[in-house]
Formats: structure tokens, sequence, C-alpha cells
């Protein structure tokens, strides 16, 4: 369970962040698969990789040869056999519900070696819970990539009651090797990078609802006055007010009251006001 030997990925889910994932893994050297259950997506997802690395050809982040090698390491599956066929490390990308994460850890249990290493994006289910399910639970770890995965730095390494050192330092090579900044966060909820990008989120929330200022002018305060490339209320816009508020209810049930909902996001939620994506959130974005 060596990173800078790893020859072959899999990555399970061709969605928003398996699409990412699979694409820096290519374009770092390994052969990678891609599978989803759903033919179409696998189709999309191949489709953004190589709309990114031209974009990225285009603006000169990258040669021409080198996006050629990583779309010549990549292909696309709806084939678990195909996907898992001789596989140094698995990342897991599919929905946030934990049957569905476990029951595909239990099937890579029986299929895979004790010596592959089992990787699932999740970003708020305990990694614990994934890898309890499996066969050498000490190999599964949690490598919490960010959107878009090709563009962000960061991915969160999360370390289980069972998870191994050699688990750990592996997901910590691998995203080195992947051009990423790794972090080593216990199993807790809401990692490190969820748990206070929330607090912050919610407490610029309560501020907007008690009138102390315009969702602007909070944005502006954290962005001019601490350096924060976008603002807590901009942020909350884009990932989406329904998601924020399925975080925060699991954390304040998990955490306490700091992460209680405010009652402002509870109706903004209600009224379909869920951010860029519904056309309102804290911003208008119709136009
Ligand atoms: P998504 O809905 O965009 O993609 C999920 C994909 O999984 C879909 O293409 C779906 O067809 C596929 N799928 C469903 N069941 C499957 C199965 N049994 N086997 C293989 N593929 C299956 O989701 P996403 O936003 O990419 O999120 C994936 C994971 O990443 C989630 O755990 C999420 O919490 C986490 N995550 C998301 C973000 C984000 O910003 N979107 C950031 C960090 C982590």
């Amino acid at each position: 369970m060596n990173a800078s030997e790893m020859k072959t990925a899999a990555v399970l889910g061709a969605g928003t962040m398996g699409h990412g994932i699979a694409q820096v893994l290519a374009t770092s050297g390994l052969e990678t698969r891609l599978f989803d259950v759903d033919a179409a997506a696998v189709e999309r997802g191949l489709a953004h990789v190589r709309a990114n690395l031209d974009k990225g050809v285009e603006r000169g982040k990258l040669d021409a040869a080198t996006r050629d090698a990583a779309l010549a390491r990549l292909s696309g599956t709806t084939s678990m056999d195909e996907a898992c066929a001789g596989v140094d490390v698995v990342v897991e990308a599919v929905p946030e519900r934990l049957e569905l994460k476990q029951s595909i850890f239990r099937d890579l249990g029986r299929r895979l070696g004790a010596g592959v290493l089992l990787a699932t994006n999740t970003s708020s289910l305990p990694v614990g819970k994934v890898a309890e399910v499996t066969a050498h639970p000490e190999r599964v770890v949690g490598m919490h990539f960010f959107n878009p995965v090709h563009i962000m730095k960061l991915c969160e390494v999360v370390e289980a009651e069972a998870t191994s050192e050699e688990a750990v330092q592996a997901a910590l090579e691998l995203a080195r090797r992947m051009g990423k900044e790794p972090i080593r966060v216990q199993d807790s909820p809401g990692f490190a990078s969820s748990r206070l990008g929330l607090v912050i989120g919610l407490e610029a929330m309560r501020m907007v609802e008690s009138g102390v200022a315009s969702a602007e002018d909070i944005d502006k305060a954290m962005t001019l006055g601490y350096g924060f490339p976008m603002g807590p209320l901009k942020l909350t816009d884009l990932v989406g007010l329904d998601v924020r508020l399925s975080i925060a209810e699991f954390l304040s049930a998990e955490l306490g009251a700091t992460f209680e909902p405010p009652a402002i996001l509870r109706e903004m939620v209600a009224r379909g006001e869920l951010g860029k994506k519904s056309g309102r959130g804290f911003y208008d974005w119709r136009e």
C-alpha cells in the first residue's frame, strides 16, 4: 500500500466529484477506471474531464501531450468487474447515503485483497460506519476532496478508529501525488472543514436575521477584512441552502446547539430559496 507505486485506480460514481477525482488521478499518472451504475453518467463524466483538460490546455495550465496522456489513461465502465480488476486504490464518490456506501464497501471487501486502499469521499458520514461492513476495515480511509476537484487544493484524509497507519500514510501520499495538500483529521462529525465552515455560515445567517448588516456587507467583512476568497453567505448560495440545512441538522444532533439551524435558513428552504440553483438565496441569481 505504497502510493508512489500505485498504478491503477477505480473511481466509483461519475458525478460532480467522481469525474473530477478520476481526472486528477489520471493526470497524476494512474490508469483510472471511472465507474457508474448509469451509462449516461459515465459518458457525461468523461465529457466533463475532456472539457476541463481542453480548457487547461487553452489557458496554458498544461500542455497538449499531458492532456492526451491523461485521457489515454482514463476509461469509463458500468462493470464493477472491469473497474476493480487489479486496482491498487478505489475512491468511492456515490451519493451521500450510508446504506448505499456500506453496500459498496461490503462488495469491495469481498472483491479486493487487504493490500488495496479503499477511500470514501463522504463529506459528512462517519468513515468508521462505512468501513465496519468491510473485510479488513483497517485499509479504509476518508479522502474528502472539494469541488471542483481539479482546482481545489485541499484533501481531508479522515482516519477512523480501525484505520491503519499504513492506510493513512498511503492516502496522504496519494493526495500529494495528486497535487493536493492533505490534512489529517480524526473521524469526527463534520471533520475539520465542514464543522468550521458551517459555524461561520450559520452565524452570518443569524446576523442577517437580526439585522446586523446586509448579506453583501457581512460577506465583505470576511472577504476584505479576513481575506476569505468568498463570503460565507455567497458560499452558502453556491453550496445550496438545503444542503447546508441538512448538514446543520446532522451536526446539531451530533455536536450541540452551536450548529442549530437558524429560523431564517429553515424558512428560506421552505420557500424554495435554495441559492444559485433555484435563482434566489441570500443573493438574487436570476440574471
Ligand atoms: P452526484 O450526485 O453528482 O454523483 C453521484 C453519482 O453516483 C451519480 O452519477 C450516480 O449515478 C452514481 N451512483 C449512484 N449509485 C451508484 C452505485 N451504486 N455505484 C456507482 N455509482 C453510483 O454526487 P456528488 O456531488 O459527486 O457527491 C458524491 C459524494 O461526494 C457524496 O458522498 C458527497 O457527500 C461527496 N462530496 C460532494 C461534494 C460536492 O460539492 N458535490 C464535495 C465533497 C464531497
